[in-house]
Formats: structure tokens, C-alpha cells, sequence
């Protein structure tokens, strides 16, 4: 069956947005995410478009930052400093990638890890992997989501990742872990690639390769979670996952797009509601 990610997404932005409302009925400080965009990477633009449209869904603020290409690191971290130091913002999102003169490292580290709703500073990551409370990154959260709306309980399941990315592979891993499923993380040198996905009740995919997975690969009623997303010879999005040869075999199997993707925004701006929640009470 395939599993919507529109409509869960929609639901987490309508839990969010009626967060918001609440807070508007009882004139409290609405909540607002900063995006900060350098360049104009077409594709970056759509994302963070897209962004932003999600967050007036829901009636969380934002605030876009559109700087130039040339603009030096030293800049842009004088702008994360300001953000930072901005009680009325709760979010602060640097849309990656960022131009090469720019260490994407240093300016992740720069962000405050309270407002760091991608969840990519190093502190984040290191609470996320020591079971501490934390902003865990959008894109993971989202995989786990997809999953739990299939009905199907991840404890005790063997899960197999594909992809080792900081991103998406290893935090997808570790949440999985935290679920209580048998995780293995499989990557570009793993030998065995096909046997090792047969043996997957849930198979999570985020290589950036169409045709990774093929339906011989999946276990018959898997739950096949495709994280990719590339564009095919004819222009059109597609994922890591052969569709249709994986659906016949899967139980459940997310399209490509109107799966992971949507996801992806609805948990920034769930991770946006936690943070302002933080950061309430830290002013409080
Ligand atoms: P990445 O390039 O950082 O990592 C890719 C991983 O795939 C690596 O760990 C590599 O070891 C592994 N890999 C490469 N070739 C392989 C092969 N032949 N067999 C097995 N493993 C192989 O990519 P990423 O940032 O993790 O993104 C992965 C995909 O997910 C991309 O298509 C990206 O666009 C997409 N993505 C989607 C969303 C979303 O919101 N839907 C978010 C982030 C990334």
C-alpha cells in the first residue's frame, strides 16, 4: 500500500497550527522561524519557498534572509550572531548547500543549538546519539513518522539503511535504534546489498541513485521508506526506490514525490514549535 505523505504531513501542520492558533486566542508570542538563503541555487530556492509557504499554513512567522553569492563567511556568521541573540526568533534554517568560500561546518556550529531546527549542530547530534532530549534532525523524523502511520510497531523489526549520510542515514539509524528495531546501515561499500535488504521488514533508502532498490530486493510486506530524490532523464522527480517493481512485493512503500519529502517541511516546523517551546521557558 502507499503510504501518503501528504496527508501525514498535513495532519503534523494542522497539530502545529492549531498550537498556533491557541497561542494567538490567548496573546501569546507567536512563534517565528529564520531562513537564511545565500546565492540562487534554483533548487534551494524552491525549498526554501516551500519552507516558507508551510510556515504561513501553519501561522508561524518567518523571516527570509536573502544574501548574495559573494557574501563572505564573516557575514553570514554576523548574521547568525544577530539571529541568535533575537529573542523573537525561535528558529534560525540556513538552506544548504551554501557557496564554496563557505565552511558549512562553522557556520552550522555557529547557529544556537536551542534554534538549530535542522538539528545539525554538533551539540544536537551529540544529545541525539546519547538519548537526550534534543532538536533531532527534519528529515529523520519524518522517515519515522511514515513509518508509525503504516501501523506497523518498528520494536523488534529488522531495519536496514541504506546511506550514511549525517543528514539522513545515520540519524534515520539511530532513531530506529531508539524504537527498538535491529539496525543495520549499509553504504556504498557494503558486499551484499540485495541479500541484505530481502532480510528488511522496514528498508529506508537515501543513497541519491534511482534504481537502488528493485522489487528482487525487498521482503515480501516490507515497509520500503524512499528517501531519494533525483531528477530522471525526462525531467521528472524520482527516488532511490523502482517503484513499481518494489510495490508489488513491499506492504507498504512511500511514492516519489508525495512521500518523504513533504514530511521533511512539516517536522521543520514542528521542530520550530519546540524550539520557541524552549526557548519560552528559558525566558520565562
Ligand atoms: P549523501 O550523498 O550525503 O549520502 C549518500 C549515501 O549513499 C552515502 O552514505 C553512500 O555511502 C551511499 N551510497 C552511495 N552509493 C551507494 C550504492 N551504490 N549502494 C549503497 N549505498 C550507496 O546523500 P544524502 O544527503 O543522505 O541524501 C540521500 C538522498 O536523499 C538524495 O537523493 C537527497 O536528495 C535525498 N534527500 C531527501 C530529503 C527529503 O526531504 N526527501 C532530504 C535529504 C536528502
Amino acid at each position: 500500500m502507499n503510504i501518503d505523505g501528504k496527508a501525514e504531513s498535513l495532519k503534523i501542520k494542522d497539530e502545529v497550527r492549531a498550537r498556533v492558533e491557541e497561542l494567538r486566542a490567548t496573546g501569546r508570542r507567536i512563534p517565528c522561524l529564520a531562513v537564511i538563503i545565500v546565492g540562487n541555487n534554483p533548487a534551494s530556492r524552491s525549498y526554501v519557498n516551500g519552507k516558507i509557504k508551510a510556515a504561513a499554513y501553519t501561522g508561524i512567522e518567518s523571516r527570509e534572509y536573502e544574501l548574495q553569492e559573494s557574501t563572505s563567511e564573516d557575514e553570514l556568521l554576523s548574521v547568525i550572531s544577530e539571529l541568535n541573540g533575537d529573542s523573537s526568533v525561535d528558529g534560525i534554517l540556513v538552506q544548504l548547500p551554501l557557496p564554496g568560500h563557505i565552511s558549512e561546518a562553522r557556520v552550522l556550529e555557529a547557529i544556537l543549538p536551542q534554534k538549530d531546527v535542522d538539528g545539525f549542530h554538533p551539540q544536537n547530534v551529540a544529545r541525539l546519539w546519547l538519548g537526550q532530549d534534543c532538536l533531532a534532525p527534519c528529515t529523520p523524523l519524518g522517515v519515522i513518522k511514515l513509518i508509525e502511520s503504516t501501523g506497523v510497531s518498528i520494536e523488534g523489526k529488522r531495519a536496514v539503511v541504506i546511506g550514511r549520510s549525517d543528514i539522513v542515514g545515520k540519524p534515520v539509524a539511530k532513531l530506529l535504534l531508539d524504537h527498538n528495531a535491529t539496525v543495520t546501515i549499509a553504504h556504498s561499500r557494503t558486499a551484499g546489498l540485495a541479500a541484505l535488504c530481502r532480510e528488511a521488514d522496514i528498508l529506508v533508502v537515501a543513497v541519491g541513485r534511482p534504481g537502488t532498490v528493485t522489487g528482487d530486493m525487498v521482503k515480501p510486506g516490507a515497509v520500503v521508506i524512499d528517501v531519494g530524490i533525483n531528477r530522471g532523464a525526462d525531467g521528472r522527480l524520482v527516488g532511490d526506490v523502482d517503484y513499481d517493481s518494489a510495490a508489488s512485493v513491499a506492504g507498504w512503500i512511500t511514492p516519489v514525490p508525495g512521500g518523504v519529502g513533504p514530511m521533511t517541511i512539516a517536522m521543520l516546523l514542528s521542530n520550530t514549535f519546540k524550539a520557541y517551546e524552549m526557548q519560552e521557558k528559558f525566558v520565562d
